[in-house]
């Protein structure tokens, strides 16, 4: 990676300051911002002059990441993509057609040193974080290629945004620019296992993004077995910042919940999930339960099939809001980081 300005991470005042500093009028910088959000690369840039051009593409970096491969699910719902970024480094995304608009799963790392135990994305730790324009970059590559809006983004893919804060606070403000994407945040959520000064950081930064907690336990015991972040914070000390959060932004925090075979998928584990979130929420919020992706390498198991429902049946019945998430893309290797896992299988094996 070269030290040289990553025009794409830049905000629009940002690019405003650069121009001047290049000798050019700050206007210059608004367009520059909003070709660079259209994925128009320098030659592309039309309306200014060849020299600037000239000067762009030495002087400067367009982190673009580009496509490297796509699968298609059979139902064609789902796409995901697997993306080079500019140091040969790769990450994945997941474009998923509802019939409510289209919405992408993005990544925010390079894998992740999060260390939960049924996960493909932390099992080879993580190598970098991903910059403001790799993060906005997955967007417009994927927008660019499918040739389709895309109305919804969810941070779940690779990674642990709380972990890689700063560019993604950065991030979020870049794409709500109405002169670059443009895209609403409530339309966008942000998932985190549970980093609590980060998710007490986020409440106070005015970005109304829809939070999403891992929880998959309603027990620190359970959670720790799981979830090495359950060492550093328990779940009063989770659920309060989550409780802050809510206080801060007026935005109803929902929590995940991946059911994984005699781990936590008991009636007693549903009911204490229950108990809990009236407890320390004092709100209703909601409940996504996933049924766990197999990974090979984890040893853990999915429930059966009318498991998860049974447990989604429990949660409603104690007034819990609850929705299971339709498994899309299982033919593609949707779930997290399995893609990226099984291309470096591919390249071990070479
Ligand atoms: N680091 C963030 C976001 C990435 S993972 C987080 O932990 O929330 C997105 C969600 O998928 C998380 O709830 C995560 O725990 C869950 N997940 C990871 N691996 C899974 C698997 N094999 N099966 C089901 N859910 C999984």
């Amino acid at each position: 990676m070269s030290d040289l300005p990553d025009l794409l991470s830049m905000t629009r005042e940002e690019l405003r300051d650069f121009a001047l500093s290049i000798g050019e009028k700050p206007y210059r910088g608004d367009q520059i911002f909003s070709f660079l959000s259209r994925g128009v690369d320098y030659d592309g840039m039309t309306s200014l002059s060849l020299t600037l051009r000239e000067k762009l593409k030495t002087e400067t970096e367009f982190r673009l990441p580009s496509v490297l491969t796509k699968k298609r699910s059979r139902d064609g719902l789902t796409e995901k993509y697997l993306l080079s970024l500019i140091d040969g480094e790769c990450v994945e995304c997941v474009l998923m057609r509802h019939d409510y608009g289209t919405s992408l799963c993005i990544s925010s790392q390079v894998g992740c040193r999060m260390g939960c135990k049924f996960c493909a994305s932390t099992l080879a730790g993580k190598v970098r974080d991903l910059y403001p324009s790799e993060l906005l970059g997955q967007i417009i590559a994927v927008g660019n290629d499918s040739g389709e809006r895309i109305d919804k983004l969810v941070m779940m893919g690779i990674g642990e945004p709380l972990d890689n804060y700063a560019n993604t606070v950065k991030f979020l403000r870049i794409l709500n620019d109405k002169d670059g994407i443009g895209l609403g945040l409530r339309n966008v959520s942000l998932s985190t296992c549970g980093i609590v000064p980060g998710i007490e950081k986020l409440a106070e930064e005015g970005l109304p993004v829809t939070l999403s907690v891992s929880l998959h336990a309603y027990r620190d015991d359970v959670r720790q077995k799981i979830m090495p972040v359950a060492n550093k914070y328990s779940l009063d000390e989770l659920l309060r910042a989550c409780r802050f959060y809510f206080d801060k932004t007026g935005r109803r925090v929902s929590f995940e919940y991946t059911l994984i075979a005699g781990k936590n998928d008991s009636r007693e584990d549903a009911i204490g999930l229950c108990r809990l979130l009236k407890e320390k929420m004092r709100v209703t919020s909601h409940v996504n339960i996933i049924p766990l992706n197999r990974v090979e390498e984890t040893g853990f198991s999915p429930p059966d099939p009318a498991s998860a429902e049974r447990f989604a049946a429990i949660l409603r019945t104690e007034g819990q809001n609850a929705t299971v998430r339709r498994s899309m893309g299982a033919d593609v290797d949707a779930a997290c980081g399995q893609l990226r896992r099984s291309l470096q299988n591919q390249v071990k094996e070479l």
